[in-house]
């Protein structure tokens, strides 16, 4: 009898971890990019590995059949539905999902659930309380404590090898879960001091009828746009635009987003940094001065610049269920709807952030299907399965749908009052030195794409900052010149504008 229950454990706990292996963590894994067999095969070890903690999970919910029944019917539930978004959606959980989920109505959260979904998890809900019923009457486990405390300490070992290993786990079920409830408390905590505002702003209403988009690029290095002399026609629509101004030597203080955006977007320079966590951005100057303020995401939020999201009138996000652990198309063009629907507003005066995902590896997926140009392209996510030739080929790709995305929004422009700021968040390795993608350290990754536009009624209404930005088109300045040079343009009668970092004015190094 007793080495019957034995094996019905045994039998068991294989079922439901193919069940729970199957369904809710290989759906993460159809969409890797891999090729050849030793691509296939490191993508299946990457699944099993991932496994591992899931079983051990299993294996101590199996424990007590009391804690069994309550939360197993839980895990299936919350598993089956993870599995299901990322299998036909290609979605993944993420802080915003959350955020989503907690904060807007059910009725919305109701609109993207199909009915197959609903049915899918209740037959899994029903099989899960038949296995509950079988763990009840066909297994009996002794000497639980033992297995608690061997099973604990295994997964605690698995958690603390590696750090890859650790993030990996994170982004699937069920640690996903907790991993993401994690970083939106994070986000949504209060900081440890306000941040101030670097000035105010007072008896001052901007009637300009100005519209200013600061464009927040991502990965985008200087030398591989044809604007600025690279061989390939990279910017092909750019380089048409009139009173576009392109600035080939810019300076970035940091080689990753996190802290380059806060940078980018505070007061803070080279001998201030600690600007970037003590002070608001230049959002709450312009709204002090009547601006009307959006924020349009394409990427997900992060500790360093959410404050900086959530001082603008709106904040939309484009595409909340990505992460950049997925592996599908995950387009700029498709900040461009929200966009247009904020710019049809009636708003006097506005300013637009638009956070771009620009560059960012893996670049197949940031670009559609008509911009890849420059083949052949990368077919594996693992960088080293990939020739140099073919990395180069899909990053350019990457280049040419940036200009087409940028010269999208100019197009909007052209007959208002407006100014379009492009300023990458930093660069991106491309083989140089035997490094690959960003933060790590070289010329490159320091050396960011920044654009200007403006349109004919920006240029008459302030032909001298026009002439200005041409004068400095060649000078050499660091990402601090964002904050002062926004401010300038969008005409905010702030005392803290410094002139060394204004390229609206002339330049006085
Ligand atoms: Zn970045």
């Amino acid at each position: 009898m007793q080495g019957n229950k034995k094996s019905n454990l045994n039998l068991f706990l294989i079922l439901i971890s193919l069940w729970s292996g199957l369904f809710f963590v290989l759906p993460d894994f159809f969409i890797y990019p891999t090729t050849g067999l030793k691509g296939f095969l490191y993508t299946v070890a990457h699944w099993a590995l991932n496994c591992i903690p899931l079983v051990l999970v299993l294996y101590l919910l199996m424990l007590n059949k009391y804690v069994f029944a309550v939360f197993f019917p839980v895990f299936i539930v919350l598993g089956s539905t993870i599995g299901f978004y990322s299998y036909f959606y290609k979605a993944t959980l993420t802080p915003m999902i959350l955020d989503a989920t907690l904060n807007n109505d059910f009725r919305t959260s109701l609109d993207v659930m199909p009915v197959q979904l609903f049915v899918y998890v209740l037959i899994s809900l029903i099989v899960s309380i038949i296995a509950v019923r079988y763990r009840f009457k066909k297994i009996e486990i002794r000497s639980a404590a033992v297995y608690l405390v061997a099973l604990s300490l295994i997964l605690y070992v698995l958690f603390s090898v590696n750090d890859r290993i650790k993030t990996s786990f994170y982004q699937h079920f069920p640690f996903s879960l907790y991993y993401n409830i994690n970083q939106y408390n994070k986000l949504n905590s209060p900081f440890d001091s306000e941040r101030i505002m670097p000035d105010t702003i007072r008896n001052y209403q901007s009637k300009e009828g100005l519209t200013i988009v600061f464009i927040i690029g991502e990965t985008l290095r200087a030398d591989h746009l044809s604007l600025n002399g690279y061989a390939r026609e990279t910017t092909p629509r750019l380089s048409k635009r009139e009173n576009l101004i392109s600035f080939p030597n810019i300076y970035s203080e940091y080689t990753y987003t996190n802290p380059s955006v806060a940078h980018i977007m505070t007061r803070a320079d080279s001998a201030n940094k600690e600007r970037a966590n003590k002070e608001t951005s230049f959002v709450p100057l312009f709204k002090a001065s009547g601006f009307y303020t959006a924020w349009i995401a394409n990427q997900e939020p992060a500790k360093s610049y959410i404050s900086f999201m959530k001082e603008c009138d709106t904040l939309i996000y484009a595409h909340p269920e990505k992460s950049v652990y997925t592996y599908s198309a995950w387009l700029d063009e498709d900040l461009l709807p929200a966009y247009h629907f904020v710019n049809d507003l009636a708003k006097q005066d506005k300013l637009f952030i638009l956070h771009t995902i620009g560059s960012h590896w893996y670049y197949n997926n940031h670009f559609s299907p008509s911009f890849e140009k420059f083949k052949p392209v990368t077919r594996s996510k693992i960088v080293s399965q990939n020739s140099q030739e073919s990395i180069v080929n899909s990053y350019d790709n990457t280049v040419l749908y940036t200009d087409f995305f940028i010269d999208s929004v100019i197009s909007t422009l052209v007959s208002k009052n407006a100014i379009v700021i492009f300023l990458s968040d930093h660069g991106e390795a491309l083989g140089e030195g035997g490094n690959w993608l960003h933060a790590n350290d070289n010329k490159a990754l320091r050396n960011p794409a920044c654009v200007i536009w403006c349109s004919d009624s920006y240029i008459q209404n302030y032909p001298e900052k026009f002439d200005a930005l041409k004068a400095n088109k060649n000078n050499r300045y660091r990402t601090d010149f964002l904050f002062h040079t926004i401010l300038s343009a969008g005409n905010i009668p702030s005392k803290i504008i410094e002139k060394e970092y204004d390229m609206t004015q002339p330049y006085t190094p």
